[in-house]
């Protein structure tokens, strides 16, 4: 239907155009064509008498006038002011018998006086007949006189009957107007062909696309516009293919850490309905340890896909920056405390922020969390604050096993994990440390990771005062 449609629009379109171009021609050479003649010849006599009369007085008048008369096909007549000719040249035919030219005379005012006469003067008109046939329609000159002191420049200049040239025009412009039309047709055709062709292609591909087909590429046909269109479908694609992947990755991650607690959590449960006499507290404590973490899984599934989505606004206001991370700090200290691990919060200045204090102490959880589950033998991770400028740094320091270079630039990205099967005892989402990312970007800070393997990790993030 959409082809049919480019097509018939760019005929119609140029059919138009023809129309408009043929039209003008007509007008021009059909209807306008005696007014331009007219005019163009009233323009060549003036300009003649110009020039005659700037000569008058010169001795080669007389072979001027020849010349012009034969160049400009038109009669010339000197007279004095009394009407007596005085030279003339050209052809006598068109002279004029004395009764019209002293009729002119009176009537020329401020210098010149132009007169269209219809068929020859009487005293030539059956010469005049012969030459005419009846199809050429009524003759007509123009007469003009300009008055140079006390002489008078006379011009009568014949004008050529144009009915005859019209009929030929008119027979051309026929042929003219079929050829534009076939022409017309034939270009529409090949225009919208190569227009709607690669449009078509792109088309199809779009419906692959569409269809779940994430592999399509949209080729190029040549054209700007359509290359551009092209060029942004086929990120369109590559960027659906990614997020198909992450999706894919998605319910694999999910799947399996839900699976885990879950199997966990049902085998607890099973040994307590079968021996409820033998419930233990490191049992309760283990199924309550495994519901924690599968809520904090959930939450971090949810604050991701919101932070995604982009639907979560930072809901800035000024707080007590370096206080609300040292309350964490401590916090999770007292936490781990138990199981032999030290953390310890270094600072020189109280600093207060503008921003978004949930997500700020979430993403610095994160980090802290990450420090301690990857933390080495000595169980010791220490939280640097130093203040530059206007500028605050967090450095998050643990002497775990490192991640490896490869490793580096993929562990900010959603559900990385370096080692795949990790320690039970290790936990996590892979999603802890996009948090960071994208709470740290959305506050226009930076982030990043220095670590060196075997030695441990230095994760850390800066932030504007
Ligand atoms: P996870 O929940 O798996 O920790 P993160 O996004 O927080 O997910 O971290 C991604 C990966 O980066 C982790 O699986 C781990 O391999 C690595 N990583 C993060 N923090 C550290 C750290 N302090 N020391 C060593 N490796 C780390």
């Amino acid at each position: 239907m959409k082809r049919v449609s480019i097509k018939w629009h760019l005929f119609t379109y140029l059919l138009f155009f023809c129309a408009l171009l043929l039209m003008i021609l007509w007008l021009f050479q059909t209807v306008l064509l005696g007014t331009f003649y007219r005019a163009l010849k009233v323009n060549e006599i003036k300009s003649n008498a110009v020039t005659i009369s700037k000569n008058i007085d010169s001795q080669d008048l007389s072979s001027l006038l020849e010349t012009i008369a034969k160049e400009s096909d038109c009669y010339i007549e000197i007279l004095s002011s009394d009407g007596e000719r005085i030279t003339s040249s050209g052809n006598m035919k068109d002279s004029l018998f004395d009764g019209q030219i002293s009729s002119l005379l009176s009537k020329v005012k401020n210098g010149d006086y132009i007169e269209y006469i219809t068929n020859t003067p009487p005293n030539r008109k059956d010469d005049f007949k012969e030459t005419a046939p009846n199809d050429r329609g009524p003759n007509q000159s123009i007469v003009y006189l300009k008055t140079v002191g006390d002489q008078i420049i006379l011009i009568n200049s014949m004008i050529s009957p144009v009915n005859a040239t019209i009929t030929t025009l008119r027979y051309q412009l026929y042929v003219i107007t079929g050829i534009m039309l076939i022409f017309s047709i034939l270009l529409a055709i090949f225009i919208a062909k190569r227009v709607s062709n690669p449009i078509e292609k792109l088309n199809n591909s779009a419906k692959n696309l569409a269809k779940g087909n994430y592999d399509i590429t949209f080729n190029n046909s040549g054209y700007k516009e359509i290359n551009e269109l092209s060029g942004t479908l086929t990120v369109a694609a590559i960027e659906l293919n990614k997020v198909e992947n992450l999706r894919r990755e998605l319910m694999a991650n999910i799947s399996h850490d839900l699976r885990t607690p879950l199997s966990l959590i049902y085998g607890y449960a099973e040994v307590m309905h079968d021996f409820p006499q033998d419930i233990t507290r490191e049992q309760t404590q283990a199924i309550m340890d495994e519901i924690q973490r599968l809520s904090s899984l959930v939450n971090d599934v949810f604050d991701i896909s919101n932070l995604e989505a982009g639907t979560q606004k930072l809901h800035k206001e000024v707080f007590p920056f370096t206080a609300s991370l040292k309350l964490t700090t401590d916090r999770i200290a007292e936490l781990v405390k138990k199981d032999g691990y030290h953390v310890s919060f270094h600072y020189n200045s109280e600093i207060i922020l503008n921003a978004d204090e949930v997500k700020l102490t979430q993403a610095y959880y994160n980090l802290l969390i990450n420090a301690i589950n990857y933390s080495g033998a000595d169980k010791e991770v220490h939280v640097n604050q130093i203040v530059n400028g206007n500028v605050v740094k967090i450095e998050v320091y643990d002497s775990g096993e490192g991640i490896a270079k490869e490793n580096l630039k993929h562990i900010w990205d959603r559900y990385y994990r370096v080692d795949k099967s990790h320690k039970r005892s290790v936990t996590g989402s892979g999603l802890g440390l996009s948090i960071v990312k994208k709470v740290i970007e959305l506050h226009g800070g930076k982030y990043g990771v220095i670590s060196e393997p075997g030695k441990g990790s230095m994760f850390w993030f800066s932030l504007k005062i």
